[in-house]
């Protein structure tokens, strides 16, 4: 079995019927960059740059982040590296930002948030990414963006850092796609106005999950409720992948749910078109998509989504068979 799972390391990721879909590894250092062509990953769908904040005392400077952003684009070679700005806050303290405790950390000063109010950390952070895309294949993503405002505060930030690099004569990349984490649930309601200007989208179950059923994904009492196979986590998925769709853009995924192959069908039948997980679960994710057909999965999405509970979805993908 583990002989028949490695060897599926060079065959690509297609369904029965012919459709090809991007199987990707989600990556928290540079380093883990090296090995993953080799594993069968074609792409980095999330690097978390949060480990390079979190691994000193102070701030990294933009030539450090230039190093370490330029060695994961170099390891992919060409292939895709998805890098995502700094998504600090919540359960992920930073000592030297000196951040204020708060009573509901998950919903108040985080991520995009913070980055948009230290204007100067999110540019310099900009001005490494767009500097190590000449190096490679670099798109960029901010987490947690909640509507419109946030997304375009950004994007005009990342025009900023390519303004003053061009005027300082660096070598930049023409082009290069810049999108957003759907992981709020407001995001995902304003999908068809988002998909008009973003490159991309890449849903984040984990938080997707917490913030639209309500449950602290940290919290064991209320465990029971998290789960990825809640019809309206479902619903909310759907509505990302179709308004991306219609604007043709595409849609990722990088919450946990991706690597889970119980899942695929249910995704590839909604047109998911790029998958990223922990690298373990390439192996068995691949498997289970060479098995479909996307066709029938896209029928078999379509009942899943009349279906009242989490509980119903599940038991229908366990019992799911193709004719
Ligand atoms: C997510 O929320 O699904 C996600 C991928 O981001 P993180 O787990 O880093 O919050
Ligand atoms: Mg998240």
């Amino acid at each position: 079995e583990q002989e028949r799972l490695r060897s599926l390391a060079d065959l690509p990721a297609v369904t029965l019927d012919g459709v090809t879909v991007e199987l990707a590894a989600n990556i928290g250092t540079p380093q883990e960059a090296a090995g993953l062509l080799a594993k069968g990953a074609e792409a980095v769908g999330l690097y978390r740059t949060e480990f390079l904040f979190m691994g000193t005392g102070a701030m990294p400077s933009e030539e450090e982040q230039y190093r370490a952003y330029r060695e994961a684009a170099a390891a992919m070679q060409g292939h895709a590296v998805v890098i995502r700005t700094l998504d600090i806050g919540g359960d992920k303290e930073l000592p030297y930002l000196d951040l204020p405790k708060e009573m509901n950390p998950f919903l108040g000063y985080r991520a995009i948030r913070l980055c948009l109010d230290r204007r100067e950390l999110l540019l310099t952070q900009l001005r490494a990414m767009i500097r190590a895309g000449a190096h490679g294949t670099v798109k960029i993503m901010f987490p947690m963006i909640s509507g419109m405002e946030e997304w375009r505060a950004a994007k005009e930030l990342y025009e900023e850092a390519r303004t003053q690099l061009a005027a300082e004569g660096a070598e930049i990349p023409a082009f290069m796609e810049v999108g957003v984490m759907i992981e709020v649930p407001s995001a995902a309601l304003l999908a068809d106005r988002l998909a008009r200007e973003v490159d991309f989208f890449s849903i984040g179950t984990n938080d997707l999950v917490q913030y639209t059923v309500a449950v602290d994904r940290m919290n064991e009492k209320v465990a029971y409720l998290y789960d990825y196979f809640h019809p309206a986590v479902i619903g909310l998925i759907k509505t990302v992948i179709d308004a991306a769709a219609r604007h043709g853009k595409w849609t990722g995924m990088c919450g946990s749910m991706a690597g889970d192959p119980s899942a695929a069908p249910l995704l590839l039948g909604l047109g998911l078109n790029e998958w990223s997980m922990a690298s373990g679960s390439l192996h068995r994710v691949k498997a289970a998509v060479r098995g479909l057909n996307q066709t029938q999965c896209k029928a078999f999405a379509a009942k899943l989504l009349e279906l009242d509970t989490a509980a119903e979805i599940r038991q229908a993908l366990a019992n799911f068979q193709q004719s």
